[in-house]
């Protein structure tokens, strides 16, 4: 890979400052200027200060060198006094994005729009002509126009910001001897890290330890082969790609294990200046925001041909040229909805940061759109639908021998009793069930420590069941030389393992899957002597595994033996993991607004259906579908049955992309959840991929579009009720714009063609524009998500939201606003003579109708009483806020002279409510009526499917 020469300029300045940092740092602890850093930094002053080693240096360095130079120890990391020391001198291990515009330089990049341009063109004219008024009030609308759409840009760049920090990235390190989970920011030069298999590396490592460590460079090679990662000093440093014992910041474990010490942090780090640009980069924009932004622009077309037309109009009719000017330009920037792709992003962003607080956790801000058209999810059985709490209930022995297991979690409270005569067993008082138990025990890497549970909690149980036997020390008495590591592929587990007191004889001990252990045996256990199995021993085997299956236990297999393929048959394991409580009742819901859910488990047929039915997912009418048998089918076929199955079983993640792909050809719109390395393919396939923040691997993450925080299935459920009301949020608010925009626009339009005054002055149509793209309008987008919405079925991906209801609704109130204000111009007109009444009736009525258009806006469907009236506050504020407004602009002088008003009595303005009100009550009538109509035909055709 070729190299800029600027990171590493960049790298010895940077450390070049750090000494000078340190110097400084000394000097003035000699004159006595200590603060509690300081002092502490007092202690190692003598040491010559630490700086990040580039990672082609630290390839060739020997090890022992380099944790010389770095202070380190790779046995216990550092201590908290040398982390406090190197972080002062080198800060976090993260990124500052360049300092961002000054909020002056923001503020007055408003000015360069070509409207607002026209708009101060026009004031300087009327300031030419002696115009004073006219010019001060432009003036003043201008900067309140520009002020508001400054604020919206802010708030939006805001949100936005606060997306990014929804997921720090987390490490394992080593300090003090203890390994401990932190943020990766807090990493320092020298620190011990360990990674595994599915982490981001989070910092650039000089690797001491790699077991089989495979690492996906892509994000700055491109490669898409993992590569080989090793502990060995190298004799001469290549190119970055060649640096075999280096892991680089951001990449991805693939496989396998290490360790390594930290040679660089944040931007001392080899792609830090490549992260600096990544973060700063703007987020793609979702199809919604580029739908609205073309709106947006096909709107500003046409108002922009609208208003060029009635200037030309006015003109030949001989109309005042300046003060046509400033009226189409103030039309304008009012009814060109530049406030439209604005909101969309704030509402996105804002119901992306109301769902973190629901623990859902959306990475990519299309997420939020698909959520509200996606029709199927699938999801993992163990940890998403069931609690991932394991306990050990049943065994049964190779020889027949039943016992029942007692009490819960990762302790050793309980007790295994035989079912036939109910004694306690204890350690190997039954050899069957000892030898059994001992097996699950040592082939097995979780520990529990005070009750709680290192490791997969299908182990934990098993150590918790040792513990109950008193045989969770069995552990100490072998010497582990191999293991062969799960894998959802395999589905079984082994370690070769010697005894300490008979070194020379190795022995075998595997748990897994009863397919995948059964293999490597040739005998079973009679009383502790093997016996060669036969087909008839292995039938029976089979059905026990199907009761415990059907009983909705997890079921384990074990054997040992001193050879692999020749190993004993020891008995089953039947593990408990109940679902979720709320589990049910979210599949329900979403089965009800026609949404599938299907389950995909590595589990049994028997486990899986089991759990499939105590939480409806599964019933008579639907399918269950094997591993195997997916293999079997090719791509047309599996399309055509995959939207009756609802349990596959025996999975591994490569079926999950299969499916994914299978359900899409049916136009599915597929939401996916996934935690292992080996699920990244099928999340970044699925339309949604979904990752688990505890048990997901930082690759899962990586891929997916969405986190959910607390694992659980009905947080899915959360996250599109939000959705969807995001969804319908922006309906409502581009209603309530077009319309508005659509009424001024005509209004003016009509009075120039009916050779009419201008029923609203330049200042009138500019303060409209601040309710219309402003507060009140915003207000809209944080309407709290109405409950009733995730009933609603999937919304068609290819519907837009100005789909031909929308428009009908649009036009509905436009009439009626323009009729009405048209109807008070018209009364307050006398013998055509224009007064300021004339234009603060006018003035007062529209904004009036707008104020109760924006109620009824507030939702599509219901009645706002339905909705609740004083349910979204903002929007009550706002209300009230744009009201005292407008009478501050009837009534008080200085803004008389500003927007050309004047007083009006209690009577007009109660004659202008009542009018007003007459666009809230007749949307509110067609809400009525489209509700009947809907529920009728509900009636005749039953629930909607998604699909
Ligand atoms: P999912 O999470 O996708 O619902 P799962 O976690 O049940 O599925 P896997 O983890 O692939 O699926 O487990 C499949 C089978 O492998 C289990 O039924 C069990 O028999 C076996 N198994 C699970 N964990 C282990 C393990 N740590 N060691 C050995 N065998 C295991």
């Amino acid at each position: 890979m070729k190299q800029s020469r600027f990171p590493k300029l960049f790298q010895k300045l940077s450390i070049a400052f750090s000494r000078r940092k340190y110097q400084l740092l000394q000097d003035s602890d000699l004159h006595g200027k200590e603060n509690g850093e300081l002092q502490e930094l007092k202690v190692n002053s003598k040491k010559e200060p630490i700086v990040p080693v580039s990672s082609k240096e630290a390839s060739t360095r020997y090890l022992d060198e380099l944790v010389s130079d770095l202070q380190a120890d790779l046995q216990n990391g550092l201590t908290a006094v040398h982390v406090q020391e190197r972080r002062l001198l080198y800060g976090w291990n993260d990124f500052e994005v360049a300092q961002p515009e000054p909020i002056w330089k923001k503020y007055l990049g408003q000015f360069k729009n070509p409207l607002i341009l026209l708009l101060l063109a026009s004031a300087v004219i009327s300031l030419i002509t002696k115009e004073i008024e006219d010019a001060v009030s432009i003036t003043l609308a201008i900067i309140i126009v520009v002020t508001v759409a400054f604020v919206q840009e802010y708030r939006s760049e805001k949100s936005l910001q606060e997306l990014g920090k929804l997921i720090p990235p987390e490490c394992n390190c080593i300090r003090e001897g203890k390994l401990e989970h932190l943020l990766a920011k807090e990493l320092v030069l020298g620190d011990t890290v360990c990674i595994s298999v599915g982490d981001r590396v989070p910092a650039d490592v000089r690797l001491f330890e790699a077991v089989d460590l495979l690492i996906d460079e892509s994000s700055f090679t491109g490669e898409s082969e993992a590569c080989n990662k090793s502990a060995a000093t190298l004799t001469e440093a290549g190119d970055l790609t060649s640096l075999q014992n280096i892991a680089f910041m951001g990449t991805l474990v693939r496989c396998g294990n290490g360790k390594g010490i930290v040679i660089g942090t944040g931007e001392n780090s080899e792609f830090g200046e490549v992260f600096k640009m990544m973060q700063a980069e703007e987020a793609p924009k979702t199809p919604l925001q580029k739908s609205m932004d073309k709106l947006g622009k096909q709107l500003s077309l046409f108002s922009f041909a609208v208003i060029g037309l009635m200037m030309l109009i006015g003109w030949s009719q001989g109309k005042h040229l300046l003060g046509m000017f400033t009226i189409g330009v103030s039309l304008a920037v009012a009814a060109i909805p530049e406030g439209l792709p604005i909101v969309v992003t704030v509402t996105l962003a804002l119901g992306v940061i109301r769902m973190s607080k629901k623990k859902v956790i959306i990475k990519k801000l299309p997420v939020v759109e698909t959520l509200g058209c996606c029709n199927v999810i699938c999801s993992d059985k163990t940890g998403t639908l069931t609690a991932n709490e394991m306990t050990v209930t049943r065994l049964v022995t190779s020889d027949g021998i039943h016992a029942e297991v007692t009490g819960t979690g990762y302790n050793g409270n309980g007790n295994v009793h035989l079912s036939s005569s109910g004694e306690i067993v204890k350690a190997f008082s039954n050899l069957s069930v000892g030898k059994l138990v001992e097996a699950g025990c040592l082939c097995n890497n979780a520990i529990i420590r005070e009750d709680t549970l290192m490791g997969q909690p299908t182990e934990g149980a098993l150590i918790a069941l040792a513990m109950k036997m008193d045989l969770d020390h069995v552990k100490q008495s072998y010497i582990r030389k191999k293991e062969y590591p799960f894998s959802s592929e395999q589905k079984w587990m082994a370690v070769r393992c010697v005894h300490k007191s008979r070194e020379t004889e190795e022995m075998y001990f595997m748990k897994g899957a009863y397919e995948g252990v059964i293999q490597y045996c040739s005998n079973y256990s009679n009383g502790g002597m093997p016996v060669p199995l036969t087909p008839q021993q292995k039938t029976i085997y089979i059905q026990q595994q199907a009761k415990l299956g059907a009983e909705g236990l997890r079921v384990l297999t074990l054997a040992a033996g001193c050879e692999l393929g020749a190993l004993t048959f020891l008995g089953l394991i039947g593990i408990i993991d109940p679902p979720r409580t709320e589990v049910k009742g979210a599949v329900q819901m979403l089965q009800s607004s026609g949404i599938a859910v299907k389950m995909i488990t590595g589990d049994s047929k028997e486990t899986a259906i089991s759990i499939g039915k105590s939480i409806d997912l599964y019933n008579d009418d639907v399918e269950v579908m094997s591993g195997e048998q997916l293999d079997l089918l090719k791509d047309e076929d599996l399309s055509l049955m995959v939207m009756k199955v609802a349990v596959f079983f025996r999975t591994s993640p490569k079926h999950k992309q299969k499916i994914v792909k299978a359900l899409q050809s049916n136009n599915a719109v597929v939401g996916m959840t996934g935690d292992g390395v080996n699920d990244a393919v099928a999340l970044k396939c699925a339309d949604i991929g979904i990752a688990m923040k505890g048990t997901g691997t930082d690759v899962s993450k990586e891929a997916a579009g969405m986190i959910l925080v607390d694992d659980n299935f009905s947080s899915i459920l959360c996250a599109m009720e939000e959705g969807k009301g995001i969804f319908f949020n922006i309906k409502n608010f581009v209603r309530f714009q077009l319309s508005t925009s659509i009424s001024a626009l005509s209004l003016i339009a009509l009075s120039i063609i009916f050779n009419l005054p201008n029923p609203l002055n330049a200042m009138q149509i500019l303060w409209i524009n601040i309710i219309m793209d402003g507060p009140p309008a915003q207000s809209l987008g944080v309407e709290p998500v109405d409950r009733d919405v995730i009933k609603r079925p999937p919304r068609d991906v290819k519907d837009s939201i100005l789909n031909k209801g929308l428009i009908v609704k649009i036009l509905f109130s436009a009439i009626i606003i323009i009729s009405g204000t048209l109807f008070v111009f018209w009364r307050e007109l006398p013998e055509g003579k224009i007064s300021s009444r004339t234009t603060t009736m006018t003035f007062t009525c529209f904004v009036f109708f707008d104020m109760f258009n924006a109620l009824s806006c507030r939702s599509q469907t219901k009645s706002v009483f339905q909705v609740g009236l004083l349910r979204n506050h903002v929007f009550l504020y706002t209300v009230l806020g744009s009201l005292l407004g407008q009478m501050a602009v009837i009534y008080f002088p200085p803004l008389q002279k500003i927007f050309q008003t004047e007083n009006l009595t209690p009577l007009d303005l109660l004659f202008l409510v009542g009018l007003a009100s007459s666009v809230f009550f007749a949307s509110e009538v067609l809400k009525l009526i489209e509700r009947s109509w809907s529920s009728a035909t509900q009636r005749q055709n039953g629930p909607k499917s998604g699909l």
